[in-house]
């Protein structure tokens, strides 16, 4: 029988076998880093007297706690700056590269490294952080850590981890044109639920998917872990490959053609099984929002507000019940009545290149709607900041009467100081709209970049089609 691409890259990197329901070994090729989740593992490995096994496999940024203006001047949040100067001083103590504030390849953990060529297909990739499942858009077995993890991966460059199940997305046919990578995995989790993924690791495969740029693909990789899903991966491809091609870590020469190669060879053989299929019709899609506190509490966006006296289902019911309460939302209302007060265009989900392109040109030649209090666009990383400068988004961006800021998480959740306060309501292409994820007793409609761009044009949830 054939085997799976996540399983042949697992086989890859199968230090030792387990067996008798011990979990296996395996080897991590790449180790990302952030100011929140390190502090613990450098100190773990201080008090043990241990220096990390290969610190060229260690990279850090800051991303979470780092303020998105005035970045020159000193942190405001006390916090906040002692998170950013402990990660300094670590990663200057045990010789792990850096990209501090300010440094141009600088940016949100999961934007700067594959911006950088770090990210390939076929690798094992580790972070404290649960939106690693980003990378596998490459074809990497990427998935998120917890500290003690970080100390060990820091310490021995491996892992222990019991094998995950297989499941497979078919998201078949052809977008229509007003669909997006964002609608798609909305939808996905929408219909498998915050747990349908549990325990798996998602291969995202069909036409739709195939179609979608390395920059799209990211976006649906990112969310798996909203379907509870261990990691996403999407078989590399020729769009892989061409995005690869010339980065600063891309293999060159020779190099390059033998890593072609290889990552030639990582699909799933015919013959393979999965342990779940799902089928998603990608011909009947369209835009996504999300209307309650969790990511699968959403609907297309000519939907209702779900009435949850009609679910049977009585926990769902009662979810419904307490996420409309918490959102200020009435049962039955159309989604496109629900006013907005603040945009945010950014994150790991939607702050890449191709994500502000789609949202400047449904913002270019119009402004905002004057009930919108503010419209945030924040790029990923310090380099999707300077790609959009040289293309003039950021003037785009600014004659719309939007806020042009530096690269970082920023609003897609409440540790910096740009934050929601309580009872304000926002669009976001975030990822999370958890209750109080973006400030507390903050609203969050989760939606692509173009959804947010035209609803901060008409000031009500709306797609461009309504424009
Ligand atoms: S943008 Fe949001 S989800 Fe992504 S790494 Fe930052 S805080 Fe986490």
């Amino acid at each position: 029988m054939g085997t799976t691409l996540a399983e042949k890259v697992w086989a890859d990197h199968l230090v030792r076998k387990g067996g008798d329901g011990a979990p296996d070994l395996l080897y991590i090729d790449l180790m990302l880093m952030h100011e929140v989740t390190s502090p613990q593992a450098f100190e773990g490995l201080r008090l043990a007297g241990r220096k990390p096994r290969h610190v060229d496999q260690l990279i850090a940024t800051e991303d979470h706690n780092t303020p998105t203006v005035d970045i020159d001047r000193p942190n405001p949040d006390k916090t906040s700056a002692l998170q950013l100067s402990t990660l300094e001083k670590n990663c200057k103590e045990f010789g792990v590269r850096l990209h501090p504030l300010g440094d141009a390849d600088q940016g949100i953990v999961h934007a700067f490294a594959p911006i950088l060529g770090l990210t390939q297909p076929g690798m094992t990739i580790v972070c404290g952080d649960s939106h690693t499942s980003t990378h596998g858009a490459f074809g990497a077995l990427a998935f998120g850590i917890g500290t003690s993890e970080v100390e060990h991966v820091m310490a021995t460059q491996t892992l222990s981890l019991k094998p995950f199940k297989t499941m497979a997305i078919n998201v078949n046919g052809k977008l229509p044109a007003d669909a997006t990578a964002k609608d798609i995995i909305l939808a996905i989790i929408a219909k498998i639920g915050t747990g349908g993924g549990q325990g798996y690791v998602i291969e995202y495969r069909g036409e739709a998917i195939r179609n979608l740029t390395m920059d799209e693909r990211m976006t649906v990789c990112n969310m798996s872990i909203e379907a509870g899903a261990r990691a996403g991966m999407i078989a590399p491809d020729e769009t892989t490959f061409e995005y690869l091609k010339g980065r600063p870590h891309a293999p060159e020469g020779e190099m390059w053609d033998k890593a072609v190669a290889y990552w030639k060879t990582l699909k799933t053989d015919d013959d393979a099984v999965f342990d779940k299929v799902v089928d998603i019709d990608a011909t009947k899609l369209g835009p996504y929002v999300t209307w309650g506190t969790n990511p699968g509490q959403g609907l297309p966006i000519t939907a209702d507000v779900p009435d949850p006296a009609k679910i049977a289902d009585a926990t769902e019911r009662s979810a419904a019940e307490r996420a409309i309460k918490y959102m200020g939302l009435k049962p039955g209302m159309p989604i496109k009545d629900i006013a907005v007060d603040t945009v945010f265009i950014g994150s790991c989900t939607n702050g890449r290149i191709d994500d502000l392109r789609q949202a400047a040109a449904i913002m270019k030649g119009r402004h905002k709607a004057d009930s919108i209090h503010r419209v945030l666009v924040v790029p990923a990383s310090s380099r999707v900041r300077l790609e959009a400068e040289k293309e003039g988004l950021d003037k785009v961006f600014k004659d719309f009467g939007a806020e042009w800021r530096n690269a970082g998480c920023s609003m897609c959740l409440g540790m910096n100081p740009d934050k929601l306060v309580p009872n304000e309501r926002s669009i976001s292409t975030s990822n999370r709209n958890f209750e109080g994820r973006q400030g507390k007793g903050s609203r969050t409609h989760l939606a692509s970049p173009a959804v947010a761009a035209a609803t901060a044009i008409r000031g009500t949830i709306s797609s461009p089609a309504d424009l």
